[in-house]
């Protein structure tokens, strides 16, 4: 259930034509409901009602605005960050430190060091290296961190390939039948409280067997290390629960989700550590694009609208499927391809989709485009960072603005051996 639906045949974002927001901003434009980010994150918390001790980080990277940022953090959330900007946002949101998890492949010295300095509440190690050199820079500085191990579970997930982070040729984690002997050595170190295991298989989950197949994995590692003596009182399960992208499509929700975790984790007597992201952000945001015009083709018309692969990278990227609908339908339908303006075939969202029938000048949106949208968008081509509205009720707000292409290159020099 999302808040974008139509009213006397015209796209409202909840209280707000969509198309009030396009003439007054400009498109493309990225448009984000507020109600729907709250009723997202209070379904996700439901769904793990059975589940007594658990903490909620939203993966900062799926949608990382600091109005996003703000409205989750009143929604009782902390954050999953993967890089030093991805803290600093959370902290300027005012989420407290010790709600923010540190994950990422390659946390650098400098990262490792200033996260401790905010006092950030747990590390998720992805290498005996890395925890070797946190326990060094937190001992230097006389504090003590803790931290995660991330392990590999070798479970394939079944989402796409570029984003499934779990099986054992991926970069993530450490390997499963390394991963005792590693948390051993890592819980001697003085500088490191190590206090719990993490695992996350991938983005996009439509089907919670490899999940189930995951996490009980994790438990028996559990059980083995606390056999031995060593501490762990965190399980962080990660992210990656799916969301919808084609109407009518039924995927396991947060409730078949809470229910599936309740049901392996029941007797772990561990605070289990959640960071969902896509599951949150991604039916809470449409991206708004006015169509450029529409060009013939040799099998089908081609619609050209003015947003492209650098505001919405997922189809290029992943071939995604994001369904297109007119802000104002007329009820007729077209078959056609839809791209942008970029010089790059890449840069196509469709290929003979069945479509509300437009022409230039019309508006129409990507739906399903709050998650991993403008979180990736980028100037290539030398165009403007697309902005970002956030509708609440009948009020609205930009809450990032375009920047032009003026604003990117005046950070550019030409030395004075080239003049
Ligand atoms: C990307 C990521 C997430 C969030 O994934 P979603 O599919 O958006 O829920 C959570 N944890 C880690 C470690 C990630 O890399």
């Amino acid at each position: 259930m999302d808040h974008f639906q139509l009213r006397n045949g015209e796209l409202y974002a909840e209280d707000v034509p969509v198309e009030r927001i396009a003439r007054a901003v400009g498109t493309p434009v990225y448009v984000y409901s507020r109600a729907t980010l709250e009723r997202h994150a209070r379904v996700f918390r439901e769904g793990l009602s059975d589940v007594a001790h658990k903490h909620l980080a939203f993966a900062v990277k799926s949608n990382p605005n600091l109005a996003v940022l703000g409205v989750l953090k009143r929604q009782g959330y902390g954050a999953d960050v993967v890089s030093e900007g991805e803290m600093k946002r959370a902290l300027t949101a005012g989420m407290p430190a010790e709600d923010i998890v540190f994950s990422g492949v390659g946390k650098s010295r400098r990262e490792l060091a200033a996260a401790l300095e905010a006092g950030i509440g747990q590390f998720n190690l992805e290498s005996e290296e890395e925890g070797v050199e946190l326990a060094e820079i937190a001992a230097a500085q006389g504090r003590t961190a803790s931290a995660a191990l991330r392990v590999n579970p070798d479970v394939d997930a079944g989402t796409h390939a570029k984003i499934s982070t779990g099986k054992a040729d991926n970069k993530f984690g450490v390997a499963y039948h390394q991963a005792g002997a590693i948390y051993r050595r890592l819980s001697g170190l003085e500088g490191l409280a190590m206090r719990g295991l993490a695992v996350h298989i991938g983005s996009q989950i439509t089907n919670l067997d490899p999940s189930r197949a995951a996490f009980t994995k994790m438990g028996e590692l559990m059980r083995a290390l606390r056999a031995e003596g060593c501490t762990v009182t965190h399980m962080d399960l990660g992210g990656g629960l799916g969301v919808p992208y084609r109407a009518g499509e039924r995927l396991p929700g947060p409730q078949e989700y809470g229910a599936m975790i309740a049901d392996v984790t029941s007797g772990w007597d561990a605070v289990l550590m959640f960071e969902p992201g896509r599951v949150i952000t991604g039916n809470s945001g449409v991206l708004v694009t006015e169509v450029i015009r529409v060009k013939p083709g040799v099998t089908a018309p081609f619609v050209v609208i003015d947003a492209a692969m650098n505001d919405l990278a997922r189809p290029a990227l992943y071939d995604a499927w994001h369904d297109f609908m007119a802000v104002q339908p007329t009820g007729e339908r077209m078959s056609a391809h839809i791209v942008g303006p970029i010089c790059e075939s890449s840069d196509t969202f469709a290929t003979n989709r069945d479509i509300d029938t437009v022409k230039a000048g019309d508006l129409a949106v990507f739906r399903t485009a709050g998650a991993y949208g403008a979180t990736m968008a980028n100037t290539y081509n030398s165009r403007a960072l697309v902005p970002e509205v956030m509708v609440d009720g009948d009020k609205w707000a930009v809450v990032a603005e375009r920047i032009e292409p003026e604003t990117i290159f005046a950070a550019e020099r030409v030395p004075d051996w080239l003049q």
